[in-house]
């Protein structure tokens, strides 16, 4: 058989496989389930607006996923790009447009709701940074041998740890909490997208992998990949498709059953998080005090004001981050006004309110954790997904980066 790829998985990280081998003049073929591309980070319609199935934001360290973008994507400007910046309850801290660490020390310093031996305290904790690694245990036990005090996880390591790594404190792993830090630190900015996550990179890829000869086959659900001598067999509803090279890119959560003829692909269970987006429109004069904001108070931990962000007036997105929720979605949807009430006390009633829970919108990034890599017992069958190893949690990023490592490893043997 000539050399025939597949990608199964049509979310960031398979695009991201099947866009670098195009770039590379391999066609592929891309499977993908679901009618839409981009898996986790999608677009949908609602009320004639295009939202996300879940408010994202991107890092400027997000090295290979903004490269993808640029190539990938027709808008000329399609991030809102605001310095790190972190605002909870009365505590607000900004990094300041000056080279590295002063960028962060006058930060701190200039920080306002903690007092002057807290901004110590914790510059103390961010200057040995470098120096934590090792020893993988989780993100409290770290901020405690460091002497960091209640208040301080409160208003500034539990929220940078839940959004980051999208776990709690109390498990979240101390490594992976360590090198997100020092990359977003590290001069980077935080980048709000602007048009919607399908547009901004999904749409764009998919373009450019069937203008080289690549297909995307959309609905069409790989029910079981068979190894025989010269390759794989795909078998969707109906049809059985071979191939001689395989990347998997769907969540580790569909692997087990899709690879339940591969005895050589095991891959161990993960725990979940889950992320809930809430949007409310209100009347388009309502706006929030700031384009992003957070509370340590409330279920939500962050609030966005989609009308500063992207132009739709009146719009709020809240975001409740590795929460496990057993409210209604009525009752999320009116806990959200009253938390928005108090940031917008006019606040009049939504008009309408959209709730949206992806119960298993991460693995839970836990110390110690076994990730597997990209490349499998199995020769020319790789797995792609935010979950194979790296440095980082489940993100955007992660899972580009393996689909450019699956890509690249193919490519070896093409
Ligand atoms: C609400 C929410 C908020 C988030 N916020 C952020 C954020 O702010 N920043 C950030 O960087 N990351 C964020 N993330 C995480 C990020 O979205 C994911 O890490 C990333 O999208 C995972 O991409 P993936 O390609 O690994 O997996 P997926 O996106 O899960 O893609 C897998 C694809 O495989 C398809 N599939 C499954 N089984 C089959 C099959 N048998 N045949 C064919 N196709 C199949 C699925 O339909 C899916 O499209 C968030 C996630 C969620 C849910």
């Amino acid at each position: 058989m000539g050399k025939k790829v597949a990608v199964i998985g049509g979310g960031y990280s398979g695009l991201a496989a099947a866009f670098t081998l195009a770039e590379s003049g391999i066609p592929v073929t891309l499977f993908e389930s679901s009618r839409t591309l981009g898996g986790r980070a999608k677009g949908m319609d609602w009320k004639g607006l295009r939202l996300d199935n879940g408010q994202h934001i991107l890092l400027g360290c997000y090295r290979e996923t903004l490269a993808l973008i640029e190539k990938a994507c027709r808008h000329p400007e399609p991030f809102l790009r605001i310095p790190l910046e972190l605002s909870v309850d009365d505590f607000h801290i900004k990094t300041l447009p000056l080279p590295e660490p002063l960028n962060l020390l006058f930060g701190m310093l200039s920080a306002k709701g903690i007092s002057f031996s807290e901004k110590l305290s914790a510059l103390g904790f961010l200057s040995k940074m470098k120096f934590m690694k090792g020893l993988d245990i989780n993100v409290s036990e770290l901020l405690e041998k460091y002497g960091q005090s209640c208040r301080l996880c409160e208003l500034l390591w539990k929220p940078l740890c839940i959004s980051a790594l999208n776990t709690p404190i109390e498990i979240a792993s101390s490594n992976v909490f360590i090198s997100v830090l020092m990359d977003a630190l590290n001069g980077s900015d935080m980048l709000i997208p602007r048009i919607n996550l399908s547009s901004l990179f999904p749409s764009g890829a998919a373009r450019f992998i069937t203008k080289n000869g690549g297909e995307i086959l959309l609905s069409k659900p790989v029910r079981s990949v068979v190894k025989h001598h010269a390759g794989f067999d795909l078998l969707t509803d109906g049809e059985t498709f071979s191939f001689s090279h395989v990347i998997c890119a769907v969540a580790p959560y569909h692997l087990s059953r899709l690879t339940e003829a591969l005895p050589e692909i095991r891959v161990q269970d993960f725990d979940y998080q889950p992320i809930c987006t809430v949007y409310s429109q209100y009347p388009e004069r309502v706006r929030l005090p700031g384009k992003m904001m957070g509370s340590s108070r409330g279920l939500a931990q962050w609030l966005f004001d989609r009308g500063a962000i992207c132009g739709q007036k009146g719009l709020i997105a809240a975001v409740i981050s590795a929460a496990r929720l057993e409210l209604s979605f009525d009752s999320i949807a009116s806990t959200m006004h009253e938390e928005t009430k108090k940031l917008v006390p006019d606040l009049p009633p939504p008009l309408w309110q959209k709730v949206i829970l992806e119960k298993r919108a991460t693995f839970s990034c836990t110390a110690n954790l076994q990730r597997p890599g990209n490349e499998t017992p199995l020769k020319d069958f790789y797995l792609a997904g935010d979950y194979t190893a790296s440095p980082y949690p489940a993100t955007l990023e992660s899972a580009v980066r393996s689909g450019l490592s699956c890509a690249r490893l193919a490519l070896k043997t093409i």
